[in-house]
């Protein structure tokens, strides 16, 4: 019998347990991808997210091709499209790979009741996380909010994780979707081209980011801060898509012959992700919500959009917010240090609600995954768990003295800098800004 093996946020054959377990129950696979981004409501992926899928897609067929099968890739709506899909084919089952995102979650439990009242067999796996969101809590039983106490009970849980190899072969699929490309066309004007050459989606990206890391790992704790240089794994969107499983990554750092503070402070920003899902799966508001409510009537600015354009392009006369600006537009992606300090100058100096920030972040990285973008805008703008208290207020100059002191990572993402093209004042007053930040805070309480 055959079963449909559903693609979502885990492209890849390595280490697939949704994939895994439909081989061992003796199904033969037709892989499947079902396009319906409308099903995920506003946080669904943006364009950057968009342009990196489809050439993940691309990959993962062709992996799949030469192994014998294929992707069958088609449109939404998505239950309607996986009923006729398994009708076609023959399907007896459905597996597939657990999503955390709130409005994906309902949508899937959905899913799984209709396919079984359908009279099919549904099954979902773990491959995206370390450790379920729901099996960590407090003694009292609740949900964690705090990040330190969190890692601690979850680290100690963690046994290095039994990792698969993807199938040698798998049997052939007589059965056509659509092409990717018309399901996912390419951006027209192909704005996304200088992100290829910063960045491979598929599989293969994802291993030799994880390879060209392994050696790095020992320089990770002072490496990390540094935004000029190539100091972290830059396996985010790898991660995001599961083009490499979180289990893989987690026993290659662990087992390398990096000092044991290296592979841990490496392996502590796994937790970070973890208690994203954590969070986002127990409060799932917190997409649009403060998860502080103390916040709720806080007296945000009104968007200026003269000053939240300028936030956007990269010209606001800070230069290592503007790096981090442009940096994001170029590539997809920021380094994290400059993310906070961007978030920050947003949701401090120009006191901007941070739901504008995070919007502006789905739509343009490569990495956008909801449940680690909420955390960390909620997080920088003092609302969230564990946050950085509101009246924290990163100086964005002292911050660029100490983590880019010779300006190499401001001169190569601005290069008009020091000439007058770039804008010779800022478009908030520093000391202002930060003055009438700690006000609003004031008048809050
Ligand atoms: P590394 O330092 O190599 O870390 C390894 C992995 O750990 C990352 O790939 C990522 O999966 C995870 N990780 C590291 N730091 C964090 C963190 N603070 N929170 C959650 N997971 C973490 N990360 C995203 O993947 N998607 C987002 O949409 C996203 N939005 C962010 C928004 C803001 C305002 C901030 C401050 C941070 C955001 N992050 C997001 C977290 C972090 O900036 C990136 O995960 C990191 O920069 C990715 O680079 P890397 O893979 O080289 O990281």
């Amino acid at each position: 019998p055959s079963a449909l093996v559903w693609f979502r946020d885990d492209l890849r054959l390595d280490d697939q347990p949704a994939l895994q377990a439909a081989l061992a129950q003796g199904y033969a696979p037709v892989p499947v991808y079902v396009h319906a981004p409308e099903e995920e409501g506003e946080w669904a992926p943006g364009a950057a997210s968009d342009a990196w899928r489809r050439r993940s897609l691309t990959a993962l067929d062709a992996g799949l091709r030469a192994r014998g099968s294929k992707l069958v890739c088609v449109r939404g709506p998505t239950f309607e499209s996986l009923e006729a899909l398994a009708q076609r084919t023959q399907a007896e089952a459905v597996f597939w790979t657990r999503r955390y995102e709130p409005l994906v979650e309902k949508r899937d439990a959905d899913i799984k009741r209709r396919l079984r009242r359908s009279g099919l067999h549904a099954e979902s796996h773990n491959g995206a996380l370390l450790i379920e969101p729901w099996e960590v809590e407090t003694k009292a039983g609740d949900p964690y909010k705090v990040f330190t106490p969190y890692f601690k009970s979850a680290i100690a849980r963690m046994r290095t994780p039994r990792v698969f190899d993807a199938p040698a072969r798998l049997p052939p699929v007589a059965f056509d979707g659509e092409a990717i490309d018309g399901v996912l066309p390419a951006p027209t004007p192909a704005w996304d081209r200088p992100f290829w050459s910063h960045w491979m989606p598929g599989e293969a990206g994802a291993r030799t980011a994880l390879q060209t890391f392994v050696s790095r790992v020992e320089a990770y704790p002072e490496a990390r801060d540094l935004p000029a240089v190539d100091g972290t794994s830059s396996l985010s969107p790898h991660l995001h898509f599961g083009e490499v499983s979180v289990q893989r990554v987690y026993a290659t750092i662990a087992q390398c012959g990096a000092p044991k503070e290296a592979r841990i402070a490496y392996l502590r920003q796994l937790f970070w992700r973890e208690f994203a899902h954590h969070l986002l799966h127990h409060f799932p508001r917190t997409t649009n919500d403060n998860l502080d409510p103390r916040f709720d009537d806080f007296d945000w600015a009104p968007v200026d959009a003269t000053q939240f354009d300028a936030w956007k392009t990269g010209n606001t006369g800070i230069p290592i917010v503007d790096a981090g600006m442009r940096q994001l537009w170029r590539t997809g992606w920021m380094h994290n240090r400059v993310r906070m300090l961007v978030a920050s100058f947003l949701t401090k100096h120009m006191r901007n609600h941070w739901l504008h920030g995070a919007r502006w972040f789905r739509e343009t990285l490569v990495d956008y995954d909801l449940a680690n973008n909420t955390l960390g805008w909620q997080w920088v703008a003092g609302t969230g768990a564990d946050a950085a208290p509101y009246f924290r207020i990163f100086n964005p100059q002292l911050q660029a003295r100490r983590f880019d002191p010779e300006g190499a990572y401001v001169k190569r993402w601005i290069p008009e800098l020091g000439t007058s093209s770039y804008p010779s004042t800022p478009v908030v007053d520093l000391a202002q800004g930060r003055a009438d930040a700690l006000a609003a805070y004031a008048r809050r309480r």
